[in-house]
């Protein structure tokens, strides 16, 4: 398993201090994999993996502290780059209202769930949407259209009978044929008229890429000029994306992307591909066949989800428990040469920090539920205090605590901007954690708490 793999390449890794370009080639090998096995697309693999082999062949791996969590987070921020250069792109609006808003995609990508969705949501930002149904391929388009209108409470605009006055706006189905550009063009009309704010247009899709949907999808285009043109794609559809993505592109010009069926099993390959492939920003993804199904898309979750890092973070988390027993182990040895004092006691809590500070990035990982827990205790508010403290004592009080008495106290509180209780707390846990660490040095195999923890 991938796991596995990348629990030997960092083991790897970890006995050395310096990495070779042969162990840079390992590692980017089995991203490489992990990529492939996330169905993205040979060709991005490629250009991917390169850039990546290039930074961490670079000064910033070399000196790394932990040259593999350096590459791995060099391989996420590259990810994230791709999927949308970290920042999440919002929907464009019309500066005059209706904002249009053109659905594309092969059948059964997800566009006319997606209009429900969109209408359901922009509706519950405040909005007024419209649905159209300019798909008037199946017979069937129209109503299924209706019913998801129906569901999300959104009017639908469909061809014939027109428009309906009366207590309802939706439409009646009237027959599936007809003339989609006219359809759309004609909606545009009715919601200028109707003050709808927002028109989404739901369109035909064929199994395969073809040009009579291609040009019809232009010519609806060209009627309307959308604000939004957005390309929807189904995420299991693995190494045909960037295929389909690029025939869309050209195509349509899409200006948008909207990643669907995100729930199965699907790693998001997809995502790399048609992002790369295209330069377009992805804004949303599609969950589930429920109206709620919905969020806007974040690329640096997909990064996470794409290279599996919950396993690699999992790993990486593992990797510096053992560095800290290392640690644990000499503070263990000073303190029974007698030499442990508040000095190592603040290497120990730079420890604490540094795990801490992947708190955020771990938490948003589902497989981190069971250590959300551990996570949340991390107070790096409290370790910037127990370190002011410490910074504020001499050399010799930090060797020494024993020599702190009340009014060194007072002064150390002083310096810290702290009080006289919070200094008296410090040396407590101080006192704790050398008892603790004494028991052990004495022969308990148990490893101690994290001493800086409060
Ligand atoms: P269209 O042909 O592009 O309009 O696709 P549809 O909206 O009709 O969706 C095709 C099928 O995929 C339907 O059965 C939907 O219920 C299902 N579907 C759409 N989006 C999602 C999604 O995000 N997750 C899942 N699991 N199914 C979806
Ligand atoms: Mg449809």
């Amino acid at each position: 398993s991938l796991t596995d793999r990348l629990s030997g390449a960092f083991k790897h890794l970890r006995s050395k201090g310096k990495l070779t370009p042969a162990d840079i080639d390992a590692t980017i090998r089995e991203i490489r994999r992990a990529l492939l096995d996330a169905d993205v697309a040979l060709d991005v693999v490629r250009s991917f993996t390169g850039e990546v082999r290039e930074r961490a062949l670079g000064e910033e791996v070399s000196k790394a502290l932990n040259p593999a969590q350096q590459i791995v987070s060099i391989v996420n921020e590259e990810l994230t780059k791709v999927l949308g250069a970290g920042v999440d792109r919002p929907l464009n609006f019309a500066k005059k209202p209706p904002t249009i808003i053109m659905l594309a995609g092969l059948q059964g990508a997800g566009k006319t769930t997606l209009a429900g969705k969109l209408g359901y949501w922009l509706k519950d930002t405040g909005h007024t949407p419209l649905l159209v149904a300019a798909d008037l391929q199946r017979p069937n388009a129209v109503t299924q259209l209706q019913v998801v209108g129906e569901r999300a409470g959104v009017p639908v605009y469909a061809p014939e009978p027109g428009v309906q006055s009366g207590s309802s706006d939706v439409v009646s189905p009237g027959q599936s044929t007809g003339d989609p550009v006219k359809v759309a063009r004609e909606s545009l009309r009715v919601a200028q008229e109707k003050l709808y704010d927002t028109v989404i247009i739901d369109t035909a899709g064929r199994l395969g890429v073809d040009q009579e949907l291609m040009t019809q999808a232009r010519n609806i285009r060209d009627a309307v000029q959308p604000n939004e043109i957005l390309f929807v794609i189904d995420a299991m559809i693995g190494q045909d994306a960037v295929q389909t993505a690029k025939a869309f592109d050209e195509g349509v010009d899409f200006t948008g992307v909207v990643l669907s069926k995100l729930d199965g099993d699907a790693r998001g390959g997809a995502a790399l591909s048609v992002a790369s492939v295209t330069g377009k920003p992805i804004l949303f993804a599609s969950t589930g066949e429920g109206l709620k199904d919905f969020e806007v898309f974040h690329p640096d979750r997909m990064a996470s989800r794409i290279l599996d890092m919950g396993d690699i973070l999992t790993l990486i988390e593992q990797a510096q428990k053992q560095f800290d027993e290392d640690e644990a182990r000499q503070a263990a040895e000073k303190l029974s040469e007698g030499s442990f004092g508040l000095d190592d006691f603040m290497a120990q809590l730079q420890q604490v920090r540094k795990l801490g500070s992947m708190k955020s990035l771990l938490g948003m990982i589902p497989g981190m539920a069971q250590h959300r827990k551990e996570l949340e205790q991390f107070d790096e508010k409290e370790i910037d205090r127990t370190e002011a403290i410490i910074n504020s004592m001499t050399p010799q009080e930090r060797h020494e605590p024993k020599i702190i008495n009340g009014s060194r106290r007072a002064r150390i509180a002083y310096g810290a901007g702290t009080t006289v209780s919070a200094v008296n707390g410090l040396l407590q846990r101080f006192e704790q954690a050398s008892k603790m660490m004494r028991r052990m040095s004495n022969g308990s195999r148990s490893m101690p708490g994290m001493p800086g923890m409060p």
